[in-house]
């Protein structure tokens, strides 16, 4: 295993420069949430590119690193990233479960910040992997991200591993919506409630203050209902079996495992790159900061 550093750098490097092709509208890169970097050393970046090179089915995992450029900060970079700038936490999911002044601060917090949060646009790392995919090189992406910017990118041989939080579910009845929808039914519910956001997070939260959330009405699912949660695996939550197996399985079909913009400190994908090195596939890790394969120890997983 090996670290790169600025990774777009690295993509750049594969000569992927020109997407014309492309109908996805891109901002350009917005840097703030970026950490700062040495650019690539071209040793590794050559390295890199005769490991890509020479896989043929390559596993491509990829976490929050990959959507900075995106404008969508991580968690755990240095200096930019959430935990850094903020003390804010993701919610946890038994919270949201067992209480409704969880989930009125939740969803109010998510409706203001959904207008950005959901404008983002991939960046050149999401079509890259998506122009390995039509060419056949990528087997399967598994991703970390709950932002859909690979859906966007036009990714489809793809899991989410921790949902998407473009979509919504009943917990009672398993009814799904579209979050844009629930967005409508929030601003039918509250026609006169207003509230400033500050700044998002990974999973697009946004900061309100308790007053500011109290008057904010929730809908519940209109087939039951239930209570209506993101299809996202909260932190405290686990990934279903099934999933996990099915990941397994592509996986074992691969003959080499990427993984871009993740500091691996989440067990859910820490697992796959276990499994990578169990049955003795390269792996490359591409990643701005230090990764659980470098430190070999830290903090467990909230999210199993
Ligand atoms: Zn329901």
């Amino acid at each position: 295993m090996f670290p790169a550093r600025k990774w777009s750098g690295v993509f750049r490097a594969f000569g992927f420069h020109h997407f014309r092709s492309h109908s996805v509208s891109r901002a350009s890169p917005n840097l703030n949430f970026v950490p700062a970097c040495l650019p690539p050393d071209p040793m590794e970046v050559e390295e890199l590119q005769r490991f890509v090179s020479n896989s043929k089915r390559l596993f491509v995992m990829t976490g929050a690193g990959i959507s900075t450029e995106s404008g969508i900060p991580d968690y755990r970079s240095e200096g930019v990233g959430l935990y850094a700038r903020t003390d804010r936490r993701p919610v946890q999911h038994a919270e949201f479960v067992r209480s409704a002044s969880a989930r009125q601060r939740y969803w109010a917090r998510n409706f203001v910040g959904w207008p950005q949060f959901s404008s983002h646009q991939p960046n050149k790392a999401h079509l890259v992997l998506r122009e390995w995919e039509k060419l056949g090189k990528l087997h399967w992406l598994v991703t970390q991200n709950v932002d859909a910017l690979h859906t966007k990118a036009g990714s489809q041989r793809m899991t989410e591993l921790h949902g998407c939080t473009h979509r919504v579910l009943c917990l009672a009845c398993g009814d799904q919506i579209l979050r844009s929808e629930l967005q409508e039914h929030f601003e039918a519910l509250n026609p006169t409630w207003k509230a400033e956001a500050f700044g998002v997070a990974p999973d697009g939260d946004v900061f309100l203050t308790d007053e500011q959330v109290r008057n904010f009405q929730v809908p519940a699912c209109y087939k039951c209902g239930g209570i209506l949660k993101p299809d996202v695996t909260f932190f405290g939550d686990t990934v279903s079996k099934e999933k996990v197996s099915f990941v397994h399985q592509r996986l074992a079909e691969s003959d080499s495992m990427l993984v871009a913009g993740s500091s691996m400190q989440v067990y859910s994908g820490y697992r796959f790159a276990l499994a990578a090195r169990e049955k003795k596939l390269p792996i490359a890790v591409l990643n701005i900061g230090p990764t659980r394969t470098h430190l070999q120890k830290g903090k467990n997983s909230k999210r199993q």
